[in-house]
């Protein structure tokens, strides 16, 4: 018998029949997605290189050594894969991801090492260039002839053809930019870098990429990858060297730098997938206590003290949201719920912060400690020090989480100004940014959620916790919720509080360490997946609508309950209140219902669901957690001296939606109304109040 040597041919066969044989078992629903998306919405597929390990170590191998070749080989598995839409998937981008850690180089390492193949780079995206258009293939004609000759490109500068196709001569040469065959690419740098807190400032260590087509815009919809900069990543590729120096001038020193084909987020949480949890959360969402089991589930190793218990129900209405209405020309109502929590040390806001990201479809956590200014939540316009003096504009965490929900830490911490913030929470929710001659408007959509410390760290049980707040008037009343908490002893409850603490380690150490296989007081009724999905699902596809006698409902409250509570707070006989009861509530108190309404995935809002938003509003604004009266010594009284009068009545009127009359700031502010006409009179003297043409009152200019 014969035997027979395979061929080039049939080795390629044989590679491409393995490839397709592993796209069809492990990639066919991502296929089937991207055939749905393909070609405007995606055009890549991303292969996990661990999947090609388990499938066979010596393809996993080869792909290491020979990226390009290999990426050619599943690019024509793809089409062997039968999949139900007919698409023609003949030209999908790879992007290979998920390589070993000794595939992985931290920049120096990667400098000293040199290594060829497929490789990962880890370290902060440090930089990122604005995306330009780079030319990759030329039609240019000659001015001698008029012929057209093609000319693929290179790195480096543009590249006419050596001679002309029609006269044999050497040009000159024009570019047709518009021709059908010239072939421009999305374009941009990157610089990967060690943490400074890594490399101890000894030296900089980082190392620069490019990046080329579709993948610009990865890890982001809108803005792609400049909007993750700052973020951890590992980024894929080959490195490839070029020459140092000016054009022209051939220089020996040669820099390594990462040609780029694929990237990963650290950060990123797991996709979401509604169908695939639906029955689940469809089946929780019709129980009557969905609320409750949903805010149970949010932090289990936490005790819910009167306090937990409010701050977890503002927090599930905080991550189902209500839907923004924009009408053209028309009005605007926020839909995104702010929420606020300040607290003493160790009461566990780290925990409930960190599970409350968990929840969320897409979620932007960071603290403020540290942050030199308000650029890294707007926008930023920064220098690209690539070289070519250009400026980049970035997009900050607000911008960037658009749509979704932005959980900032330690906001007393910080020396930013936070007040610059109110524009990206209410209204339009935009960022303008204008510097550096670059300008954009970037939408700001997101739910707020806002931790920090009182002002001397721990609330003094002797002031009032208004007083206590470090946060200027105009951006508490963006908040639709606030939470305040002192940690006061309180035996019963500390106890309850410890023996929960002790519980859930024993349980956690049994079930890691130990044969516990079930979780008890850790277990949650609603699993973190089944959550976020939850929460995906219902801010997609749920509008519920409340009723006119609803709203009805919702003011009688307001103006018999809600807004006697200023009354009896300044007369000593309510509890303490982080801020005065405003008009403000019965928007917040609407968007609960309908928040609340949307976990039980409604089309309509039940009456059920503005009970409790009532509810919880009441509670939020009262604080009245316990049912203990405190009588601070200094609040019960109005304002005393005319510096105490004029910050009084300046906070009313820059807070106010609209213009407020003598009376009205007299009520509001519990200054006789001769002291607000006087006071009145000078500021408008001044020019710092106006009164509109329509309406009368005053407004703050
Ligand atoms: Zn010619």
């Amino acid at each position: 018998m014969a035997t027979t040597h395979p061929t080039t041919t049939d080795l390629r066969h044989d590679v491409v029949e393995q490839l397709a044989e592993l796209l069809e078992r492990d990639y066919r629903a991502d296929l089937g997605e991207l055939a749905q998306r393909y070609p405007g919405d995606q055009q890549h597929l991303t292969i996990d290189w661990s999947d090609l390990y388990r499938y066979s170590p010596a393809i996993a191998d080869d792909y290491l050594q020979q990226p390009e070749l290999m990426d050619a080989h599943l690019q024509a598995a793809i089409p062997e894969i039968d999949l139900p839409f007919g698409v023609a998937l003949d030209d999908v981008e790879i992007r290979m991801v998920g390589l070993g850690d000794a595939e992985c180089y931290q920049p120096l390492d990667a400098l000293r090492e040199a290594p060829d193949g497929y490789l990962g780079i880890t370290g902060e995206l440090s930089k990122v260039s604005t995306p330009t258009r780079l030319l990759e293939y030329g039609v240019f004609e000659c001015l001698r002839c008029g012929v057209t000759t093609g000319k693929e490109q290179h790195v480096g500068g543009r590249e006419p053809p050596a001679e002309c196709q029609g006269c044999d001569r050497s040009g000159p040469f024009e570019l047709l930019d518009k021709h059908e065959n010239t072939v421009f690419e999305h374009y941009c740098k990157v610089r990967i870098e060690t943490p400074p807190d890594e490399t101890g400032d000894l030296q900089q260590e980082y190392m620069d990429g490019f990046v080329r087509g579709d993948l610009v815009w990865a890890g982001h919809d809108e803005y792609g990858l400049v909007a993750r900069s700052g973020e951890a990543v590992t980024a894929y590729g080959t490195l490839e060297y070029r020459a140092r120096g000016t054009k022209g001038e051939e220089s020996r020193q040669y820099d390594p730098y990462l040609d780029l084909q694929a990237i990963e987020f650290s950060g990123d949480q797991q996709e979401v997938d509604i169908e695939a949890y639906r029955d689940e959360f469809e089946a929780l969402a019709t129980r009557e206590d969905a609320v409750d089991v949903f805010a149970e589930s949010i932090a289990p190793e936490l005790y819910a003290t009167p306090e937990w218990d409010a701050a977890l129900e503002l927090l599930v209405a905080y991550l189902f949201g209500a839907p923004r209405i924009d009408i053209q020309d028309g009005p605007t109502y926020r839909g995104d719920i702010h929420a606020l929590i300040v607290s003493d040390y160790g009461m566990g806001k780290s925990m409930v912060n960190s599970a409350v990201a968990l929840f969320s479809p897409k979620c932007i956590k960071e603290s403020v400690t540290g942050m030199s200014s308000d650029v890294a939540l707007l926008a930023a316009a920064v220098e690209d020090d690539f070289g070519g003096g250009g400026w980049t504009l970035e997009p900050g965490i607000l911008v960037r989480a658009n749509g979704g929900h932005v959980i900032l830490d330690e906001i007393d911490k910080t020396d930013v100004n936070l007040e610059r913030m109110n524009n990206a929470l209410e209204g339009e929710q935009v960022v303008d940014i204008n510097k550096a001659g670059q300008s954009a408007t970037y939408k700001s959509r997101v739910g707020l959620l806002a931790t920090g410390n009182p002002q001397d760290s721990r609330f003094n049980r002797h002031e009032p916790i208004s007083e206590q707040l470090d946060i200027d008037q105009s951006l508490l009343s963006r908040f639709d919720g606030i939470v305040t908490m002192a940690d006061e002893p309180d035996t019963e409850q500390d106890a309850k509080v410890a023996e929960t603490q002790g519980e859930s380690y024993i349980e956690a150490f049994e079930y890691q360490f130990g044969d516990r296989e079930e979780l008890d007081t850790l277990e949650r009724t609603v699993d973190v997946d089944v959550g976020r999905n939850w929460v995906a699902c219902a801010r997609q596809e749920c509008h519920p609508i409340p009723q006119l006698e609803q709203v009805h409902r919702i003011r009688d409250w307001y103006s018999e309950e809600v807004r006697q509570l200023n009354e009896q707070f300044s007369s000593g006989e309510a509890a303490d209140m982080p801020a005065p009861a405003s008009a403000r509530v019965v928007p917040a108190t609407i968007r609960f219902a309908v928040a609340f309404a949307r976990v039980h995935l409604r089309d309509e809002v039940a009456d059920a669901d503005v009970e409790r938003a009532m509810q919880l509003s009441k509670t939020l604004v009262g604080q009245n957690f316990d049912g203990e009266q405190f009588v601070p010594q200094e609040s019960r009284r109005s304002p005393q001296t005319q510096q105490e009068r004029a910050e009084a009545l300046q906070s009313v009127l820059v807070e106010a939606d609209d213009a407020l009359t003598v009376e009205e700031l007299a009520e509001e502010t519990g200054i006789d109304e001769g002291k607000v006409e006087h006071r009145i009179e000078e500021w408008s003297r001044k020019g710092e109040v106006y009164e509109p043409q329509v309406g009368g009152g005053y407004r703050w200019s």
